[in-house]
């Protein structure tokens, strides 16, 4: 199995690392034979070959069984003729990653202020209020005189249709409840096909529960008792939020990993970003992108039928509780490790299971 690694901007080539030591001791573990081929993509593809994304990096990456994407610092890359390209949007568009399945839960541990809770967020990825991916060609913002800007959203029955499946499939393997967020009260068209495409998506799932929030009172609800909720299925934009106030209630941003998925591809990505204010510091929470690659692994598993995979992804969740509840983690949650001592601790703890 082959996974493409691009370390990114910031926070990143220190998470990675530590990313890194973790893939190849579940790989030595459970004789995943992985191979890493390491890149660049960001600002240091941006020096060395004039763009932040490249195409051979994009046949790279279809050729391989995954990607590992470290966060990216997305807001200096503002003109693409100038080879500025979002690498996020680059790759969930190129690879049609419809999917961002962002899981939040409490960690014994981990200080959190509000009850315990385990969800999922699964946020529209490919198209939405994001207006650099949702039309085929240019941006679908536009300076309309110096005072005026006008930002297009794009709402499909295929998006919705998809993303609400994959919620579905998703809740049907966990509690079997599915709350669909929306804003259809304003956005009556847009959100109104949202809705509808869940709701009938949802006749194929009659043992899962379905009900709806509009997205302003969801932050509330969300705040007020987390563990009412199992997937939470939405657009682009509000799944971005919710699911960085879903990470946070859990604990740490640095606790929030991402898969983003599709039908032949699959990106596992932090929900955070590059976090600049603490680059370079060894203090960075490393679990945000190592768990992304446990679920990275876990979609390698369940598309290739191979339950190493599967075996591994649960055994780096396991781990991972573990070493945040004995404190080997960072001082975001409660630990006093920096980021390459956690992830080395827990690349340890990993090598040290009983098969
Ligand atoms: P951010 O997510 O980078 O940081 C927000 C806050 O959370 C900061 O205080 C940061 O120190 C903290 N934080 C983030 N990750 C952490 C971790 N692993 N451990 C401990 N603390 C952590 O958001 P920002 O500062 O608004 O954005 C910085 C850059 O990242 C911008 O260029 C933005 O566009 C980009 N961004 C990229 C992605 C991505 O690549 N998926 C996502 C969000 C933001």
């Amino acid at each position: 199995m082959k996974l493409v690694v691009l370390p990114g901007d910031g926070i990143g080539p220190e998470t990675m690392a530590a990313t890194v030591e973790v893939l190849e001791a579940v790989s030595h573990k459970f004789d995943l034979n992985l191979s890493l081929d390491h890149d660049v993509a960001g600002h240091e593809s941006l020096r060395k070959y004039g763009a932040t994304v490249t195409p051979e990096l994009l046949a790279k990456v279809k050729a391989a069984d995954g990607l590992m994407l470290g966060p990216m610092a997305t807001y200096d890359f503002k003109d693409e003729a100038k080879g500025e390209i979002n690498p996020s949007k680059f790759f969930r568009k190129e690879l049609d990653l419809f999917a961002n399945i962002r899981p939040a839960r409490t960690w014994a541990g981990v200080p959190h202020k509000v009850d315990d809770f385990d969800l999922v967020v699964v946020r529209e990825n490919t198209e939405g209020f994001y207006a650099d991916r949702n039309i085929a060609s240019g941006g679908s913002e536009m300076l309309i005189t110096s005072d005026v800007v006008v930002s297009l959203r794009r709402i499909t029955r295929e998006c919705c249709a998809r993303v609400a499946r994959s919620a579905f499939e998703l809740a049907q393997r966990r509690r079997k409840h599915v709350s669909i967020v929306h804003k259809a009260n304003v956005l009556k068209l847009g959100d109104g096909m949202f809705i509808e495409e869940c709701q009938r998506v949802a006749k194929d799932f009659p043992e899962v529960e379905v009900d709806e929030f509009i997205v302003d009172a969801m932050m509330a609800h969300v705040v007020r008792a987390p563990q009412r909720f199992d997937v939470i299925v939405t657009t682009n934009m509000f799944g971005d939020i919710l699911s960085d106030l879903t990470a946070e209630l859990s604990g740490s941003l640095g606790l929030g990993g991402s898969v983003n998925a599709g039908q032949q591809y699959a990106m596992g990505q932090a929900a955070h970003g590059s976090a600049p204010d603490i680059a370079g510091q060894d203090i960075a929470n490393p679990f945000s992108l190592i768990l992304s690659a446990s679920q990275l692994l876990n979609w390698c598993g369940q598309r290739s039928n191979d339950m190493r995979f599967v075996r591994a992804s649960e055994a780096i969740v396991t781990c991972a509780a573990q070493a945040v509840e004995h404190g080997e983690a960072t001082r975001d949650v409660g630990g006093q490790l920096g980021t390459a001592a956690t992830g080395r601790k827990l690349a340890q703890r990993i090598a040290s299971l009983t098969r």
